[in-house]
């Protein structure tokens, strides 16, 4: 009988043990499921994400001006440029290669294409499979058009985390963003206003962000152009400008987060014909 019982206290004893371990590993699993669950709501955090090349040092008076968003107005851009003796850069999105063959003629004529991803997002807090995947995909896309596989990534809005950037270099391309912008994703800024931007900004090895789908860039670049040149600046491809010198990186020590996005406002004065998801940029 007490052999019995001294079996039993043993064996009560083990289960007490073993019950707040099995209790406790319940709990961890929970709250890292919790953690799991919160953390894709969350933002992720600020990461560093390597070098983030902007623009070039170079010796000679040379700027890379380069349009997002495209293919669209491609074609435009490009006759524009030509009739200034000028090049530029198109980073394109691999969704909207419809216009291939206005893209492969910018290439026939000394133009660069870059590449913008392929749904227009940022390389920001997402998985590297995916940041791959966006890029593979845009590649395929303009070498399908173009015959010319692009040197050059650049993420919506600049936005790119070590995740983005390690996807980037085992695709075994380099990340540009830019060190002037036209402030073109401003739609209420005037295509005067976008010149005088570009213009005063302007210095040797700069990267100039514009978009290729803002009709007022359009309007403002035979401007742009012309002051530029009579500044003395050759107008080059990011390839062309990177050749001359060494990159110069970003101050930042962080990748930027994307914006969070802000709640419409209640009243919008916008001339009609404009859609508000045109502003996106
Ligand atoms: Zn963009």
């Amino acid at each position: 009988m007490r052999r019995l019982l001294r079996a039993l206290v043993v064996t009560l004893a083990i289960a007490g043990l073993l019950m707040p371990a099995g209790i406790a590993e319940a709990k961890v699993k929970k709250t890292t499921r919790r953690r799991s669950t919160r953390s894709a709501r969350k933002a992720p955090k600020p990461v560093t994400p390597g070098p983030l090349a902007i623009g070039f040092t170079v010796a000679t008076p040379a700027i890379a001006l380069t349009f997002d968003d495209g293919a669209a107005n491609t074609a435009a851009i490009v006759s524009i440029l030509r009739a200034q003796d000028a090049k530029g850069t198109f980073f394109v999105c691999g969704a909207r290669m419809g216009e291939a063959s206005e893209v492969a003629s910018a290439v026939a004529n000394g133009f660069e294409i870059g590449n913008h991803t392929y749904d227009h997002v940022s390389l920001y807090g997402q998985s590297y499979a995916y940041d791959a995947a966006q890029i593979a995909a845009t590649n395929n896309s303009i070498q399908a058009a173009t015959g010319v596989r692009p040197v050059w990534v650049r993420s919506r809005s600049g936005q790119i985390d070590a995740t983005g950037m390690q996807a980037v270099r085992d695709a075994g391309q380099s990340y540009i963003n830019w060190d002037v912008h036209s402030q073109d994703t401003d739609w209420s800024l005037t295509s005067t206003q976008i010149e005088a931007r570009v213009v005063g900004s302007a210095h040797p090895g700069a990267v100039v962000l514009m978009h290729a789908t803002r009709p007022e860039t359009l309007v403002a670049l035979p401007g742009i152009v012309a002051q530029l040149k009579a500044r003395g600046y050759r107008l080059v491809t990011v390839s062309q400008l990177a050749g001359m010198g060494s990159p110069r990186f970003s101050s930042e020590t962080k990748a930027k987060a994307p914006k969070k996005k802000s709640k419409p406002k209640a009243k919008v004065t916008r001339p009609s014909g404009r859609s508000r998801s045109r502003r996106r940029r």
